[in-house]
C-alpha cells in the first residue's frame, strides 16, 4: 500500500521510517529538492498546495495524509474523490485558524483562554479593555513555534505589536501556568482509540524544548482524555491528533490542537509500546491499533540550531539520537534525542546531561509533577 504524504519534513520521515516495517511505500511532495522525507522516499517536488501535483499525488496512493497543518484544506478537500484523506480536511482547516480553534474548543465544552478576534487597532484596544493586560497577539494563521505572536504587558505596547496587526489576529488572555501538558491519541476508522500518557512540556521563546512522559496526576490525565475522546469523535476522526493545554492550579486551559502526529509525542518511538508514528499509520491504514503505555520514565530533548557531536551525544547511557537531515539555522530543529529510564529521578538526570551539552545556555524548568 503506498501513503501519499503532503509535506516532507522530519515528520513525514519518522512516518516512513515507522512504516516499513510494516511493508508502507510512501509518496511525499515538498518543495525542498533535499526534505527530511525526501532523502529516504520517492518524494514530488513542488508547492504544498499545486493542484496538479496534489492530484498527482493522490492518484498514486491508497491513503492521503499531511505532516504539515497549513495545507491548504480546500485543496485537500477536492481530492476526496481520487482517494481516502486522513485525517479529515475539517480538522485541519479549524487547527490552521486561530479563532476557528478556539471556537472549535469552546463548542466541545473545552475551556480555552479568553480570546477576541482583532482585525484593527480599534479591535485590539477593545479586547484589552475586556480581556485585560498581559496578553498575547496571534496571528490566526501560519503562526508556528511562537512566530506571529507579540505579548502585550502594558498600554505602550500596542503599537509595537502593530507589526503583528497586519494579519487577522486573535488577543489572549496571558496564562501565568504552572506547567504545560499535551495529550496524543488516534482514532481508527471503526472508531476505536487509544491514548497516550500525559507529555509534560517546556517551552522556550515559544520552542518546545523538553518533553517528559508518562507526567501529571490520574485525574489530569483522566481529564484530558476525556478533551482529546470528544474531539477525535466529533470529527470522526482518523490517525493521530494531539491537545495541548496550560495547567494553573489543577485546571486544564486548552491553547492549541495539532491534527498529526506532534513533537511532544516523539519519545512514543522508543518509549512507548506503538509509537505515534506507527499507530497514525494503522489508523490511516485501517489496520488495529497498538497500545500506548510507556515502557518507562520518558525524556526528549529537541536538537535546536545546531547537532551536537553525535559520539558525545551517544556517550550519555541510553541517550537515542534522530538527526532529520536538516541543514543548521538558528531557531530550526535539526533533530531530536530520547531517554527511557526505569525512574523519573534518573530519566531527569540524563535528560540534565543531554541539556548541558545540547543547550547549556538556556535555562529549561523541571517543575511540574514528572
Ligand atoms: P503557541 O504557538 O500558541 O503554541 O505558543 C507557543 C508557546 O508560547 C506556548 O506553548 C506557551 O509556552 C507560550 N504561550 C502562548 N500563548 C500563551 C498564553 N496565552 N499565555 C502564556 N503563555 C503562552
Amino acid at each position: 500500500m503506498t501513503i501519499g504524504v503532503v509535506g516532507g519534513g522530519q515528520l513525514g520521515r519518522m512516518l516512513a521510517l515507522a512504516g516499513y516495517p510494516l511493508g508502507l511505500e510512501f509518496l511525499f511532495l515538498d518543495p525542498a529538492r533535499d526534505s527530511p522525507a525526501g532523502q529516504i522516499a520517492p518524494c514530488l517536488s513542488g508547492a504544498l498546495d499545486d493542484r496538479n501535483l496534489l492530484r498527482r499525488l493522490a492518484e498514486r496512493c491508497e491513503v492521503l495524509t499531511f505532516d504539515w497543518e497549513n495545507v491548504p484544506a480546500s485543496s485537500l478537500a477536492g481530492l476526496s474523490r481520487a482517494t481516502r484523506i486522513a485525517p479529515p480536511p475539517r480538522a485541519l482547516k479549524d487547527s490552521q485558524d486561530r479563532l476557528l480553534e478556539k471556537k472549535l474548543f469552546d463548542r466541545l465544552g473545552i475551556p480555552t483562554t479568553r480570546y477576541a478576534a482583532v482585525d484593527s487597532r480599534a479591535d485590539l484596544l477593545r479586547a484589552i479593555q475586556r480581556i485585560g493586560l498581559p496578553g498575547v497577539l496571534k496571528t490566526r494563521r501560519l503562526g508556528y513555534d511562537g512566530k506571529g505572536q507579540a505579548v502585550l504587558r502594558s498600554a505602550a505596547d500596542v503599537d509595537r505589536a502593530g507589526a503583528t496587526i497586519g494579519a487577522p489576529s486573535l488577543y489572549e488572555e496571558w496564562v501565568p501556568f504552572d506547567f504545560e501538558v499535551s495529550i496524543l491519541g488516534a482514532r481508527a476508522r471503526r472508531g476505536e482509540v487509544v491514548v497516550y500518557p500525559l507529555n509534560g512540556n517546556v517551552h522556550v521563546d515559544g520552542i518546545l524544548r523538553l518533553t517528559r512522559a508518562p507526567f501529571g496526576t490520574t485525574g489530569l490525565q483522566r481529564r484530558a482524555d476525556a478533551h482529546l475522546r470528544r474531539m477525535l469523535d466529533y470529527f470522526r476522526y482518523v490517525g493521530v491528533l494531539n491537545i495541548e493545554f496550560f495547567v494553573r492550579n489543577g485546571r486544564l486551559i486548552a491553547n492549541e490542537t495539532a491534527p498529526r502526529v506532534h513533537n511532544s509525542g516523539h519519545w512514543t518511538i522508543e518509549g512507548a509500546k506503538t509509537s505515534q508514528f506507527e499507530n497514525h499509520l494503522r489508523a490511516i491504514c485501517g489496520l488495529p491499533l497498538g497500545p500506548t503505555a510507556a515502557r518507562g520514565h520518558c525524556a526528549m530533548i529537541n536538537l535546536i540550531g545546531n547537532l551536537p557531536d553525535t559520539a558525545t551525544l551517544l556517550a550519555i547511557p541510553g541517550a537515542h539520537l534522530h538527526d532529520y537531515g536538516k541543514r543548521a539555522r538558528p531557531n530550526r530543529k535539526l533533530g531530536h534525542c530520547t531517554v527511557v529510564e526505569a525512574s523519573a529521578m534518573l530519566r531527569d538526570r540524563r535528560a540534565r546531561q543531554v541539556l548541558n551539552l545540547v543547550a547549556p545556555d538556556v535555562r529549561i524548568s523541571f517543575r511540574g509533577a514528572g
